[in-house]
């Protein structure tokens, strides 16, 4: 695949699924602007991969909770390259599991800040230039935002909103010829994954429980999920307002699903 010359924004770029995606644009040969909440977190990462090529990479400091952050990301991309062909919002956060009692609303606020509201700033401030190119955005959301999961209800209610807004945004953009998708990942393993695991009570059980969650008895890798990115950007044209399962099966045939003894 392809994707040379055309300008890529990848929030939460350093680590995990992010990563994959900055990896499989620059492989591809394209110019991406990627970040993390921390200054210099990238840096390095950026010239390692800019050196390999084809493309190129540059890191900009951005924590997408904050509205006039996303936006400075966007206008250095704008200043740097001129347009913006691709926009992936990436950056979020799972919290730990806990039932609805032990999380408070001032939780529930900052996590639609990171999850939700940074996807509609992102798009809100890139789609002036993706129209321009006719370019597209991919919003990576999860599959518990359409199936739930145990003890997360306000990252679900992120995720779901993160399918719905996809949706709505795709119905709005196709005016301008934008497409707009999302991903959803089921288990990745990614540094958010190991937090999970070392969380747990039984961190090799909770390991192992995470392959079996799978048809295909595994987690995903980020460079799987890099490629379906790159993917949706370079080939499926004729794509849009779809959520894309990157599952492994994970969501097919019944389990052990009651909460009762
Ligand atoms: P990760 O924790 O491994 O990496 C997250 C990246 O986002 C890091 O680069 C981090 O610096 C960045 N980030 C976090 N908060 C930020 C902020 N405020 N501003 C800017 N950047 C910020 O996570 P991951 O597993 O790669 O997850 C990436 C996305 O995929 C998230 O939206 C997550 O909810 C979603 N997801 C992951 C899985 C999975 O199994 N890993 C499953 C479903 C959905």
């Amino acid at each position: 695949m392809r994707y040379e010359h055309k300008v890529a924004i990848i929030t939460g770029g350093t680590k995990g699924i992010g990563a994959g995606c900055v990896r499989a644009f620059v492989g591809a040969g394209a110019r991406v602007v990627f970040c993390s909440q921390h200054a210099g977190e990238g840096d390095a990462m950026a010239a390692e991969l800019s050196a390999r090529g084809p493309g190129t990479a540059r890191f900009v400091q951005c924590d997408v909770s904050r509205v006039a952050d996303i936006e400075h990301l966007v206008a250095q991309t704008v200043a740097w390259y001129g347009q913006i062909d691709c926009l992936i919002n990436n950056a979020g956060w799972h919290p730990p599991h806990r039932p609805i009692d032990d999380f408070s609303a001032d939780e529930f606020r900052a996590l639609l800040d990171l999850n939700l509201v940074s996807v509609f700033a992102a798009a809100r401030a890139a789609l002036p230039y993706l129209r321009k190119t006719h370019g597209n955005i991919i919003n990576i959301g999860s599959l518990v935002g359409s199936m739930g999961q145990l003890h997360a209800t306000t990252y679900v209610a992120t995720k779901g909103a993160v399918i719905a807004l996809t949706k709505a945004l795709a119905i709005d953009e196709a005016a301008h010829d934008v497409r707009v998708n999302a991903v959803s990942p089921g288990n990745i393993f990614t540094p958010l994954w190991q937090e999970a695991i070392d969380a747990a009570d039984d961190p090799a059980r909770a390991r192992a429980d995470g392959d079996a969650a799978q048809l295909l008895g595994r987690m995903g890798t980020p460079d799987e999920a890099g490629a379906l990115c790159l993917f949706l950007a370079a080939e499926a044209t004729f794509t849009t307002g779809v959520d894309h399962l990157l599952t492994g099966g994970a969501e097919l045939a019944y389990g052990r699903k009651t909460r009762k003894a």
